[in-house]
């Protein structure tokens, strides 16, 4: 069975007080043992959100990485940085940084690869915005993102990989997918690494959902079969957070 994942990505928000405090809320919360949890603040916090974390089953994650191992690359950090600084995870490929700061497929793809290679585990995000959505191209577009992870990753990668399904139009707008709607994509991903991948990797993977979750709609999109976990924005910031991490109690 996959563990249940649930990722907080705290984006640019967020002192040194708030993360403490958020933190503090995670170490003295009563979590469901069964699930897997990463906050992911801003780069500058990640050491003191990881000094401060004493909770079981709760690590730290960047929101990003580069792909070089070292050198003329400013306001970048390497995977290799991240190890130092004893964080093992990091988000890829939100659909911020492929929108605002141009990240294609393949730069998220060889980012990816970077960050497994250096033993860093990624959350790997994908999804349609409103117009894919609105003119039937949403598995397409999703497939071929997928399509170009798969060309830079493979085998034993996947092990180090949980995919976040996030469509843009729900992202910060409120408007959470329905069930079906999270679930129907949810399955032609798991159907597409069954199918390209392998059977293994479509059954091993975790699949996420990330858009508007909050401390109310978490329970019934994690009975879904696909739905193994969310990542979760502005209610990782708030403690809701917690009901979300709880949502199978
Ligand atoms: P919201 O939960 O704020 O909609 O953000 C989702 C997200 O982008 C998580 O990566």
């Amino acid at each position: 069975a996959r563990k249940f994942f649930v990722g907080g990505n705290f984006k640019m928000n967020g002192t040194k007080e708030s993360i403490k405090s958020i933190v503090k809320g995670l170490n003295e919360a009563k979590l469901d043992s069964n699930v897997e949890v990463v906050i992911a603040p801003p780069a500058l916090y990640l050491q003191l959100a990881s000094s401060e974390l004493t909770a079981a089953n709760v690590e730290v994650s960047a929101q990003n990485v580069y792909d070089k191992p070292n050198g003329a690359y400013t306001g970048e950090i390497s995977v290799a940085q991240l190890k130092d600084s004893g964080i093992h995870w990091t988000i890829l490929g939100h659909s911020e940084r492929r929108t605002i700061l141009g990240e294609t497929d393949d730069v998220v793809a060889a980012k990816t690869k970077a960050a497994i290679d250096g033993g860093v585990s990624v959350v790997w995000c994908c999804g349609e915005s409103l117009e894919e959505r609105e003119g039937g191209r949403t598995v397409a577009v999703v497939e071929a993102q997928l399509a170009a992870l798969a060309a830079k990753v493979s085998g034993a990668d996947w092990n180090k990989i949980v995919v976040a399904y996030e469509p843009i139009w729900a992202i910060g707008t409120g408007k959470v997918a329905t069930v079906q709607q999270a679930q129907e994509v949810h399955e032609a991903i798991r159907k597409w690494l069954k199918a390209k991948v392998s059977d293994a990797v479509a059954d091993e993977t975790r699949i996420l959902y990330g858009g508007s979750v909050n401390g109310k709609n978490c329970k019934d999109l994690a009975k879904e079969k696909d739905i193994d976990g969310f990542l979760v924005g502005g209610a990782s910031l708030k403690p809701e957070f917690i009901d979300i991490i709880n949502s199978n109690l």
